[in-house]
């Protein structure tokens, strides 16, 4: 049985969060508990969410009222703390500088870590993938601590404690990762490597305010009131998912891929909820990005020629689009699947969709949400889409 903390704050006020995440730790086990977890002095490193460059009230990152409420409580068991992440797009110094985190940081002496040095690791007992390149800052830390964002993700459904470490692959990078890892199965069974190389040892989600829609980027904030912590990354994610309306956990696909490599904890049946009950933290309406529908046929190859007819497609919000061009740039594919043409007096993208992957890197990564997942009519017919 793996225990999480499920805490309900409904307000990003410093001293409130941290008086919730105490009563968390309270509830995982106190001071014997941190005292395990984060040995005296040792190296710990703190991995929020820095998707991109983002204000600082943005639903996109992880909030820095709650990133200075775990540094309080951290620093209490180490004076070595630092921080960074590796943005799916621009510079993580500036998206430090301007989500507020950087200055916190600076105000507690938390050294920051910009996640361009990277290390070789080999993972001899992978699910996947046995040689990485992982940013060394978090490869070398004792202790790392995921603060993911809770959010709607296009390829991978939710976004949480699991994906949260995708960000410890640097730069550039990680677009060779959805070249190599095409589909939404491999791509998470990746993710959970990577967990693996990195060691990550504890995730403490920031739910207070949510991201609904056409997330990770895109979609609309939601007052969730969140807060969910716990040693077990997968039991983490599963408790979020429930909560934002999937009834069961393994309708998302790292919780799936997860469960199928017995790679943590899964299934509620195995988790221990301390805190708050979860009946009385449910979501109500939250607009999923996709919902789960496992469908097969007998013959395995006729269920792959059918799941590539109904994979969503990335699709234009014209009237939002500004011409950047910054999809064609993150799409990783080659040949090119994106190019700009011209429409009227502007430039709108163009999809060549026998080439596109579904990575979604360029609905993710657009600054003016002008690009959205949509279904084929096939798709909606085996009402795979049922937001
Ligand atoms: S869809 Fe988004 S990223 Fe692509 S050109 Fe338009 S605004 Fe830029
Ligand atoms: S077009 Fe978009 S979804 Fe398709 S491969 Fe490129 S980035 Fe990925």
């Amino acid at each position: 049985m793996e225990n999480v903390a499920l805490l309900k704050c409904e307000q990003y006020d410093v001293d409130l969060i941290e008086k919730k995440l105490r009563e968390g730790f309270e509830l995982l086990g106190g001071d014997e508990f941190l005292r395990k977890l984060i040995p005296k002095d040792s190296k710990v490193l703190l991995k929020p969410n820095m998707l991109s460059v983002e204000s600082k009230e943005s639903p996109v990152v992880t909030h820095y009222a709650v990133f200075e409420a775990v540094i309080r409580i951290v620093k209490e068991y180490s004076n070595y703390v630092s921080f960074g992440d590796s943005p799916g797009f621009g510079d993580s110094r500036k998206a430090a500088e301007k989500s507020g985190l950087m200055e916190v940081a600076d105000r507690y002496g938390v050294k920051f870590e910009d996640f361009k040095e990277s290390v070789h690791v080999r993972l001899d007992n992978s699910i996947l993938c046995k040689s990485w390149n992982v940013a060394k800052a978090a490869y070398d830390a004792d202790v790392v601590i995921t603060l993911p964002k809770l959010k709607t993700h296009a390829m991978a459904y939710y976004t949480g404690a699991v994906k949260n470490q995708f960000g410890c692959i640097p730069g550039t990078q990680k677009a060779t990762w959805h070249t190599r890892m095409p589909d939404a199965n491999n791509f998470c069974k990746m993710l959970l490597d990577l967990n693996t190389a990195v060691g990550t040892n504890f995730a403490i989600l920031d739910g207070i305010i949510a991201m609904e829609g056409n997330g990770p980027k895109s979609g609309q904030a939601f007052n969730l009131n969140t807060l969910i912590m716990g040693q077990s990354l997968t039991a983490v994610d599963s408790t979020a998912v429930r909560i934002i309306g999937y009834d069961n956990p393994l309708d998302t696909p790292v919780l799936k891929e997860a469960y199928d490599s017995n790679w943590g904890v899964v299934l509620p049946k195995d988790i221990n909820i301390l805190g708050e009950k979860l009946e009385d933290m449910k979501a109500k309406n939250f607009k999923l990005c996709r919902k789960g529908g496992n469908f097969y046929f007998i013959n395995p190859a006729v269920t792959n020629f059918l799941r590539g007819m109904i994979a969503p497609n990335p699709t234009l919000i014209q009237e939002k689009c500004i011409g950047c061009g910054r999809c064609a740039e993150v799409c990783p594919e080659k040949p090119v699947v994106i190019t700009m043409v011209k429409n009227g007096d502007k430039l709108n993208p163009k999809w060549n969709m026998n080439e596109c992957i579904r990575c979604f890197c360029c609905q993710e990564l657009c600054p003016v949400g002008a690009i959205e997942t949509k279904y084929s009519t096939l798709g909606r017919l085996l009402k795979l889409n049922k937001r």
